[in-house]
């Protein structure tokens, strides 16, 4: 064979988990040799939070430009380009792995372009379509991430695409079915509805965004059709037909079957960990469910040399997650003690109005046990909501009763996704609501809100009654 290349930890995939287990393990003075097939940066960076956040962006733009009526402001020729709009997502994604590129350059991190495959649980082989080398390491980091589940009878072609192909295609459609309202389906069906498609989302579940609260997702639901968006629950999707131009999608909903016809339809029914073809059970280590792969609290495998983190192990798959492990692995092959602490992690959804939770929701603390004692306050009530005619939205806070300790923060309202922040930072600290109602907000700002959702949980708000 070839002359294997010697480095002290090998990272296998360069998305937020990788490439940051990689900068950090470099830090720590390891000798760090980072493998990707793909482009750097991983699904977050060239397909997944970074351009649909962008083309959010787009969709967000297009409709304040068609004017305000409650503000006084009309237009008549709001206009999209969308191969403009689309190179202006590229060039964000360009950005940003290029900054992935120079940052790993800059911590010495060797890149490797290739798919890699165990030999053994010290060693890979790296192939391109012209060569392929051996590469040996005392630790390796697998950041391989997910890919989107193909369902049977929706094999992805020109127009039944997944969210990649959502993200890039060439023109808005005029109709698009979106299958599985997730946050995902829903996020991208909710910026396409904003560009102009009639959309309509199909969700198997009694209702769409499971995982937040009833209260939360209505507000967003409410959004939805607001901008026209059709939401058919309880339906599932049989199959599509394509034609020339367009593809008509067969489902049954309420016992009937029924069609839809759509330009294209978007499939977001969930993602699949890259644990398989990987030859990792030839480098022993054990699946747990799905092609999950168990981990201890430092995300060591059953194998001790090899580590894993992102969206191929349990727990939500979601890019601060997937960092966050990459650092406490990369810390903890370099002898430190660091360890997961799952209890802050934020999830966000960015539709219009976004949702963003930390912490446990009310029903999540009382299954734990714990005595609770929540509060609510609505954006309507906070007058920088009211002068950004945002007024759809709470922050509701969830404490333990007997000291007030913070358990968690569920927001749904403009502004969510930045406001979460602080309540994460909160939770993380050991704060009380008390903490929260006494420290000064800005006036007039959205961060008022969850100071006075901590003064309602308190029982003494100022600006409700
Ligand atoms: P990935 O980012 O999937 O990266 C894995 C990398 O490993 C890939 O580049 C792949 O090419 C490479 N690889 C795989 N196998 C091999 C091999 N054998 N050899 C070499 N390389 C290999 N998360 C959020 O937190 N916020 C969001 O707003 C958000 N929006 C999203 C929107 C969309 C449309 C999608 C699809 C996902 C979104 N996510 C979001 C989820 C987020 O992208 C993932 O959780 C995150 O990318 C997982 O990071 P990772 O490092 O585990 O893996």
């Amino acid at each position: 064979g070839d002359f294997p290349i010697e480095t002290d930890t090998l990272v296998i995939g360069s998305g937020p988990g990788g490439y940051v287990a990689a900068i950090r393990a470099a830090q720590t003075g390891q000798k760090v040799t980072i493998v990707e097939r793909g482009s750097l940066g991983g699904v977050c960076l060239n397909v997944g939070c970074i351009p649909s956040k962008a083309l959010i962006s787009v969709g967000h733009r297009y409709v304040d430009a068609q004017g305000a009526d409650a503000m006084g402001i009309t237009t008549s020729d709001a206009k999209i380009d969308f191969s403009k709009a689309q190179e202006f997502k590229n060039s964000v994604v360009k950005k940003l792995t290029g900054g992935v590129e120079g940052l790993l350059k800059g911590n010495k991190v060797e890149i490797v372009k290739g798919e890699a495959y165990f030999v053994d649980a010290h060693t890979v082989r790296v192939m391109d379509e012209k060569s392929a080398q051996t590469y040996k390491f005392n630790n390796v980091i697998l950041a391989t991430g997910s890919r989107p589940v193909e369902i049977p009878s929706f094999k992805f072609s020109k127009r039944i695409i997944d969210s990649t192909g959502a993200l890039s295609l060439e023109e808005v459609p005029g109709k698009l079915v979106v299958i599985g309202g997730g946050y995902i389906g829903t996020e991208l069906g909710s910026a396409y509805a904003n560009l102009g498609s009639e959309v309509t989302i199909l969700e198997g579940a009694k209702d769409i965004l499971a995982g937040f609260e009833k209260q939360m997702t209505q507000i967003v639901k409410k959004g939805l059709k607001k901008k026209g968006v059709e939401i058919v629950t309880g339906a599932m999707a049989k199959g599509a037909a394509e034609t020339e131009n367009g593809v008509t999608v067969t489902y049954e909903a309420g016992g009937e079957e029924k069609k839809v016809e759509a330009d294209y339809v978007l499939v977001t029914v969930g993602r699949r960990p890259n644990t398989d073809e990987m030859g990792l059970e030839e480098a022993g280590v054990k699946f747990g469910e799905r092609g999950l792969i168990e981990v201890d609290r430092q995300g060591r495998t059953s194998v001790s040399s090899i580590f894993a983190i992102g969206d191929i192990v349990p727990g939500p798959q979601l890019a601060h997650k997937a960092s966050y492990e990459g650092k406490v692995a990369a810390e903890a092959i370099a002898g430190e003690k660091s360890e997961v602490d799952y209890m802050a992690i934020p999830a966000v959804c960015f539709t219009d109005p976004e949702l963003a939770t930390v912490g446990l929701s009310e029903q999540q603390a009382k299954d734990e046990g714990y005595e609770v004692t929540a509060g609510k306050f609505p954006f309507g009530a906070n007058g920088r909501a009211l002068a950004l005619d945002a007024t759809d939205g709470f922050v509701k806070l969830v404490s333990r009763k007997e000291d007030g300790l913070l358990l968690g923060a569920q927001i749904v309202g403009t502004g969510a996704s930045d406001m979460i922040a602080e309540l994460g930072l909160a939770i993380e600290a050991g704060m009380t609501v008390e903490d929260i109602a006494m420290t000064i907000h800005a006036h007039p700002t959205l961060g008022e809100i969850s100071m006075e959702a901590a003064e309602v949980v308190l029982g003494s708000p100022i600006h409700i009654l």
